[in-house]
């Protein structure tokens, strides 16, 4: 082999190894995004889906009520959180088998582009809009409701829309919204842009108290959190849960102090003596639980530990 040779030799492979380190610092680029994000289980023979509307930033230094700052903070970092705390907001459809049904709607458009997603992922979960034949509303928060309409018409447009009477008397009413204070006008109007459409179209029922909506589902009143919230309880086959809506907010908060309340309870009082009993109640049960702001899926069990309770977040399951 000449010098020459040689020399070529040694270029090329300084050549290829400053190639391939020049590849390796480029990197693959990172894609930033999550899977759709639904999550199935089967409860009795009835089929559950979770199916996340997004997150949001929740700034529970200035909406959560009778908790100290300093109390907050270590509740938080117990749970290696801290404030703003990134929220969950999750919709729950149920397959009797008979009925599509849809609890919640999350935000639609309410409350900008980290929420409003509920929609597309019920079409990534195998699902279409006009399959829905029942939706059970757990309170009228427009991240509960933001989702029912668009444009001024159904996103759902075969479902009935159930909800508290107590709700509707109390959300729907130009005479509530004009006595409210300014800033908490646009709740009441969210609440009527999106039930109004099923209201003219004589598509919205409500209910008054514990009430039976379809075999397998009935309504259980927790007023307190607003005047008609309500749980919505799914029974199949022995198997039971629990459908929370707004029961709680903070779960490394609520769960071990459920006496913690928030700014939006319309009677923080009522909304905690409910929250303390329906806690009771999953606990005592060993029944499953399922919140709209548990993190996604939000679906588990609670057990008491101390004065307070833990929650077990589902285990990852294939379907059979
Ligand atoms: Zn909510």
């Amino acid at each position: 082999m000449t010098l020459i040779n040689r020399l070529c030799g040694v270029v090329t492979a300084l050549a290829v190894t400053l190639q391939f380190n020049a590849n390796a610092e480029a990197g693959a680029p990172q894609q930033k995004t999550q899977a759709p994000a639904y999550y199935r289980l089967m409860l009795g023979e009835y089929e559950v889906t979770a199916l996340s509307d997004g997150t949001f930033q929740m700034d529970a230094d200035k909406i959560l009520t009778n908790i100290t700052p300093k109390e907050l903070e270590a509740s938080l970092a117990r749970s290696f959180l801290k404030n703003p705390v990134e929220t969950s907001v999750n919709g729950f459809l149920i397959n009797t088998g008979s009925k599509l049904v849809l609890i919640d709607t999350g935000s639609g458009t309410l409350f900008g582009p980290t929420l409003g997603k509920l929609l597309s992922n019920l079409k990534a979960s195998g699902y279409r809009p006009e399959q829905v034949d029942e939706i059970y509303i757990s309170h009228m928060h427009g991240d509960h409701v933001g989702g029912l309409s668009a444009d001024g018409k159904p996103v759902f447009p075969n479902a009935i829309v159930r909800a508290a009477q107590q709700e509707a008397d109390f959300w729907l009413s130009k005479a509530h919204m004009d006595a409210a204070p300014q800033e908490r006008k646009d709740a009441y109007q969210g609440a009527m842009n999106m039930l109004n459409p099923y209201v003219s179209a004589d598509k919205f029922k409500p209910f008054d108290g514990d009430t039976e909506l379809v075999p397998g589902i009935r309504a259980a009143a927790s007023h307190g959190h607003t005047p008609g919230h309500t749980v919505y309880v799914v029974e199949s086959k022995g198997q039971k849960l629990v459908l929370w809506g707004d029961l709680m907010h903070v779960a490394a908060v609520q769960f071990p102090d459920p006496a913690v309340t928030i700014l939006y309870d319309t009677d923080p009082a009522k909304a905690a003596s409910q929250r303390k009993r329906v806690f009771a109640d999953a606990a005592g049960q060993n029944e499953w639980v399922a919140g709209a702001h548990l993190s996604f899926p939000g679906i588990g069990h609670l057990r008491t530990a101390g004065s307070g309770y833990t929650f077990v977040p589902v285990n990852y399951g294939a379907l059979p």
